[in-house]
C-alpha cells in the first residue's frame, strides 16, 4: 500500500487521493453506489487490478480471466468522467467516458453505459453498451 498511498488525486480523478477513494474498495471495502463501484473499477484498470475487477463483476456475466498485463498494446487510461448515474432498486446505470491511448497511438474516448446489480448488499458490474464514439 505503501507506494499506492502517494496516489493523489486518484485514477479515478478524486483529489481525496486513491488511500481514501478507490483504495479503500480495493482493500476490501464496500461500494455504497454503482458510481463508486464504477469508479473503483476505472481504477482497478489503471492499477491492473485483475483481481477486483473479477470480484466485481457478476457471475453471469463474469469472463473466466482478463490478461490485463499482457494486453499489447497496453492501454495508458488518461481519466474518467462520470456523465450519469441513475439508481433503481437493486439496478443502477452509469454512463461514463474514458479517455485512453493504446501504445504510442493517439488518445482516445471509451464511451460506455454499464449496467450494474445490488445482491447481498453489493454492488456487481453487469455488463455495458457502446453508444458509438463521442469524439
Ligand atoms: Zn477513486
Amino acid at each position: 500500500m505503501q507506494a499506492i498511498d502517494t496516489l493523489t488525486p486518484c485514477p479515478c480523478g478524486n483529489d481525496a487521493g486513491y488511500a481514501r477513494c478507490c483504495g479503500l474498495l480495493h482493500e476490501g471495502g464496500v461500494a455504497t453506489t454503482a458510481e463508486q463501484l464504477m469508479r473503483s473499477r476505472y481504477s482497478a484498470y489503471v492499477l491492473k487490478r485483475e483481481d477486483y475487477l473479477l470480484a466485481t463483476w457478476h457471475d453471469s456475466t463474469r469472463p473466466a480471466h482478463l490478461k490485463l498485463a499482457a494486453q499489447q498494446p497496453a492501454p495508458t487510461w488518461l481519466g474518467l468522467t462520470v456523465k450519469r448515474h441513475e439508481t433503481s432498486g437493486d439496478q443502477a446505470v452509469v454512463e461514463f467516458v474514458a479517455r485512453l491511448r493504446y501504445g504510442g497511438g493517439k488518445a482516445q474516448r471509451m464511451h460506455e453505459i454499464s449496467r450494474f446489480v445490488r445482491e447481498g448488499g453489493r454492488w456487481f458490474y453487469v455488463d455495458g453498451e457502446f453508444p458509438g464514439k463521442v469524439d
